[in-house]
C-alpha cells in the first residue's frame, strides 16, 4: 500500500470527460426513426403496451411517427406519462417494453421503443409546445409534498384537471433524482429540467422551495390547509455498511457523489481517486462505477454479495459497466476498511460462499450503493400516523394511504419498481383517484 490515497481532479482532459459523458443514446435521425417505425408489426393487444408500467400505446404512437404526425405521436405519449422524454433516454427498456417485443428474438432484434419515443417526444421539449389545456378550474386545492417525478406527474394531471396545485421542495430545484441522480451521461443538456419547465407551463402549479415535511411542515396542517395530500418524498436516507468506522475520511454515499457530479459545471474540477472500490449491485452502483471511470478512475471495481443473476441491475447494464471497464466481483462481501492516516485504503472482503475467505482490494475511494431508505427520523409524526409496511408507505391500488385524503406514490412506498417511470405512474394514478375524490 502506498502512503498516500492518490485521489485528484483533472485526471483526463476536459474534451475526453466531455466524450465520456456524451449521450449515451444519441438521438433517431428522421432516415432511421422511419426504418424502425416501419419494423413495427401493430401487433393487437400489444405486449410492449402491456409491458409499460404506464401503459403507454406503443403502437399507435410508431403509427404515429409513420404517418409524419410526430406532434400526435408526442400527445399518445405524454397523455400517459408525461416524463416521456426522460423515460426515453432513461428506462431499462431491456426488461420493459423491448423486452415484451415480439420482434425479440434469437434472430432478430426489438423495435428501438425507447428511442422513437425519444424521436416523438425531444421536439415538443425543445419548442416548449403545448400539448394540454387545464380544464375549467375546480376550486379544489392539493398539496404534493416532493417534486420528483412521481410529485410532478401527479402535480401536471391534477393542473390538467383543474385543480390548484402546490409543491413543496426542500431542494433548490425540482426533479427530485432526475435531477440529482440519474446517470449524467443518460440525461444530458440539462433535459431534467427542461422536462421540469414543460410540465410546470401547464399553469396551476405553485412551487414551494425549502419546505421539507418534517422540518417546517407537518402533515396534519397540511391536511388542514388542503383538500387533499399526496406524499412523494421518495428515498433520502441511503443504508450503511454495518462496519464501525464507515464514516471514514474516502468512504461516501454513491448518491451524494453523483448529486455533486450532476451539479458541477465542470466535471473535470471533481477529485477522484486512482483505485475505486463500488459495494453495491444495483443501478447506482453502477452509475457511481461507470461514472468514476469516465472521470478517469484508472482502477474500478463493483463488489457485489450474491451472483450477477441477483443483482437489481439488468444484464444489459452489468455488461454497459463492463464495456466501460469496470470489474465486477461477486459473492462477497465488505468485512474491514482499512485505515491510513486518518483514510480509507482498502478494503476487506470476506468471500458469501466459502465462510473465512478473504482477499483485500486497494482503494483510494469507497463508494456505498447498497440501498435507499426512507429517512422516517426526519419525517417527525408521518411515521406514526400512517400505515407502513417494510419501512415504506402502505398504499391500495389507487395509491390511497391508510389516512383519508392522503395519497402517496414513487420510492417511497411499498411494493414499487424503484424506477422513473412507477414513481410517474403512481403521481398519475393518485391524481385521477384524488379526482374522483374531490368530485364525489
Ligand atoms: C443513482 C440513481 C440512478 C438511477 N437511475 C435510474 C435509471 O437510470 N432509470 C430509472 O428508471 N430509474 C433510475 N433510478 C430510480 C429513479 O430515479 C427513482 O425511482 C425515481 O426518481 C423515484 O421518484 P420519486 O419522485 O419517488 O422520488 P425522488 O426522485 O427521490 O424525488 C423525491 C423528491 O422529494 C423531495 N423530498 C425528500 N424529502 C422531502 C421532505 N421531507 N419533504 C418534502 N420533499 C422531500 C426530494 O428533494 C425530491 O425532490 C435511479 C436512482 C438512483 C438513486
Ligand atoms: S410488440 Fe414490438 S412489434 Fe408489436 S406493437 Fe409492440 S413494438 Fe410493435
Amino acid at each position: 500500500m502506498t502512503d498516500k490515497a492518490d485521489i485528484r481532479a483533472g485526471r483526463l482532459t476536459e474534451e475526453k470527460i466531455a466524450a465520456n459523458f456524451a449521450d449515451m443514446h444519441p438521438a433517431l435521425t428522421p432516415s432511421e426513426a422511419i426504418i424502425d417505425a416501419d419494423r413495427c408489426y401493430f401487433c393487437y393487444d400489444a405486449p410492449c403496451t402491456k409491458a409499460c408500467p404506464t401503459g403507454i400505446d406503443v403502437p399507435g404512437f410508431i403509427q404515429k411517427i409513420r404517418s409524419g404526425n410526430i406532434k400526435g405521436s408526442a400527445h399518445t405519449i405524454l397523455s400517459e406519462n408525461i416524463m416521456g422524454g426522460m423515460c426515453a433516454r432513461v428506462c431499462p427498456t431491456e426488461v420493459l417494453c423491448e423486452d415484451a417485443c415480439v420482434r425479440n428474438t434469437h434472430e432478430d432484434r426489438p423495435v428501438r421503443i425507447g428511442l422513437l419515443q425519444r424521436y416523438a417526444t425531444d421536439p415538443i421539449f425543445e419548442n416548449n409546445t403545448p400539448l394540454f389545456e387545464r380544464a375549467p378550474t375546480t376550486g379544489r386545492m392539493i398539496a404534493v409534498v416532493g417534486g420528483g417525478p412521481a410529485g410532478l406527474s401527479c402535480a401536471h394531471r391534477l393542473a390538467v384537471l383543474g385543480h390548484a396545485v402546490t409543491v413543496f421542495e426542500p431542494k433548490e430545484k425540482l426533479g427530485g433524482l432526475n435531477e440529482y441522480g440519474i446517470a449524467a451521461y443518460k440525461t444530458p443538456d440539462e433535459f431534467a429540467a427542461r422536462e421540469t419547465e414543460y410540465i410546470l407551463s401547464i399553469g396551476g402549479i405553485e412551487v414551494r422551495h425549502g419546505e421539507s415535511l418534517g422540518r417546517n411542515l407537518s402533515l396534519d396542517e397540511l391536511r388542514k390547509s388542503y383538500d387533499a395530500v399526496f406524499l412523494g418524498f421518495g428515498l433520502a436516507g441511503v443504508n450503511g455498511l454495518s462496519l464501525d468506522n464507515d464514516r471514514l475520511e474516502g468512504v461516501a454515499n454513491a448518491v451524494d457523489y453523483i448529486a455533486t457530479l450532476r451539479q458541477a459545471p465542470d466535471k473535470a474540477s471533481l477529485p477522484v481517486g486512482r483505485r475505486v472500490v463500488v459495494i453495491g449491485g444495483g443501478m447506482t452502483a453502477i452509475d457511481i462505477a461507470v461514472q468514476s471511470k469516465a472521470l478517469g478512475s484508472e482502477v474500478v471495481t463493483m463488489v457485489y454479495r450474491r451472483g450477477q443473476e441477483n443483482m437489481n441491475a439488468s444484464g444489459y447494464e452489468q455488461e454497459f459497466a463492463q464495456t466501460r471497464g469496470v470489474s465486477l466481483r461477486l459473492w462477497a462481501k465488505p468485512r474491514k476498511l482499512l485505515v491510513k492516516a486518518g483514510r480509507v485504503r482498502g478494503v476487506e472482503f470476506e468471500s458469501t460462499q466459502v465462510p473465512g475467505e478473504t482477499y483485500v482490494l486497494e482503494a483510494d475511494m469507497v463508494f456505498k450503493a447498497i440501498g435507499q431508505k426512507v429517512l422516517w427520523d426526519e419525517l417527525a409524526d408521518t411515521a406514526q400516523i400512517l400505515e407502513v409496511k417494510q419501512d415504506r408507505i402502505a398504499v391500495d391500488e389507487e395509491r390511497r394511504t391508510s389516512l383519508p385524503g392522503v395519497w402517496a406514490g414513487g420510492d417511497c412506498v411499498f411494493g414499487g419498481e424503484d424506477l422513473t417511470v412507477s414513481a410517474v405512474q403512481d403521481g398519475k394514478v393518485a391524481a385521477l383517484s384524488i379526482d374522483r375524490f374531490l368530485r364525489k
